[in-house]
């Protein structure tokens, strides 16, 4: 078996906070003295309930972590790690998701909170090399006048350089706000060329990825997992083109699923769905990128499956046309390589 943190592949499912070091957590509420909850220091991944209750649980603590970033320097230390580790985890390209509202008292508004993110983005794509680009993100929870400014300010930053806004996302409970109230705000994004990444199809079913497909004409579905459950929906992601970013670690940590064989991997590629692997939130699902495609190995998923997982994600990414093309070349040489246990056994 070949090592899985040699394959390069993209990571398009990654939110700013939710990508913490818990050490690193841990380091910036000592330090403003505040007090975290005892679940959030706990080295088990956390497992909520799917419903309402289990989702509040899980935001409450998302809010508690979200609280001790308060500085520029915060900000830019998250974005630094996130790229140090998914270099170690041999990610090539990272589309990190950030929602600059709840930084923004603190930075003097949401242009410098995204600023700043953008900034560091760039310079820590040269210094890992792990082509960094950002999805700025509208939370359901909020009104869909606030999403269309945060469209319009990712309009204003929309690139495929290093550090460039490249998408435009949509995150929290599915099972609140109305879908089609922020249908004004993707339109935006898409006319100013950014790709459309809501997350869908993973609290709610088959019925809801439908809802997002007709009001937000995704590119790329956050999480989208349970199209599975319908063939006809399954079929139109398909014919729509439309990536899955199927996240199995935050399945199993969300209760959408009791355990990570029960993730219909298999059901998704079958159909032909592109499916890029990301880790969501490991500050609480305690489980990185490369983790995901442990998962995937363990549902059957030989090397050169694995190898075809990764280059749907570099595929479905929107890294430029040339980090495309030396990801994927990367992927051929690492199919190509014997795998060490194989070399072992010949020595
Ligand atoms: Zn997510």
């Amino acid at each position: 078996m070949r090592d899985l943190a040699r394959l390069p592949k993209a990571h398009l499912h990654l939110h700013f906070t939710g990508s913490m070091r818990p050490e690193t957590l841990a380091e910036m509420a000592a330090e403003r003295r505040v007090r975290l909850p005892d679940a959030l220091l706990e080295a088990d991944p956390l497992r909520f309930r799917s419903d309402e209750r289990g989702w509040f649980r899980f935001q409450r603590l998302y809010d508690a972590a979200r609280a001790c970033v308060r500085t520029e320097a915060d900000m830019r230390r998250i974005v630094a790690e996130a790229a140090e580790d998914d270099a170690r985890e041999g990610s090539g390209r990272l589309e990190l998701q950030v929602d600059p509202t709840s930084y923004a008292p603190f930075v003097g508004g949401i242009t410098p909170a995204v600023e700043i993110v953008m900034d560091e983005a760039r310079a820590a794509s040269a210094r890992t090399g792990v082509d960094v680009g950002l999805v700025v993100a509208a939370s359901r929870m909020r009104h869909p006048l606030e999403a269309r400014t945060l469209a319009r300010l990712a309009a204003r930053h929309a690139g495929d350089g290093p550090g460039e806004v490249v998408g435009f996302g949509l995150s929290n409970d599915e099972r609140r706000g109305d879908t089609s109230a922020f249908a004004p705000a993707f339109a935006i994004a898409r006319r100013a060329g950014l790709a459309s990444v809501p997350h869908g199809g993973e609290l709610l079913g088959p019925a809801h990825v439908e809802d997002v497909l007709e009001h937000l004409h995704p590119d790329r579905l956050g999480h989208g997992v349970r199209s599975a459950e319908d063939p006809r929906v399954l079929e139109r992601v398909v014919d729509e083109g439309v990536a899955l970013e199927v996240c199995p670690a935050s399945n199993v940590s969300l209760g959408v699923f009791a355990q990570a064989q029960d993730v219909p991997l298999r059901t998704l590629v079958d159909a032909g769905a592109a499916v890029a692997l990301g880790a969501d939130d490991p500050l609480l699902f305690r489980s990185r990128l490369v983790a995901q495609y442990e998962a995937a190995r363990a549902l059957g998923f030989d090397d050169a499956g694995l190898a075809d997982l990764a280059r749907a994600s570099v595929r479905a990414s929107r890294a430029s046309d040339a980090v495309k093309a030396r990801l994927l070349t990367g992927i051929d040489g690492w199919l190509a390589a014997e795998p060490a246990d194989a070399a072992a056994r010949r020595a």
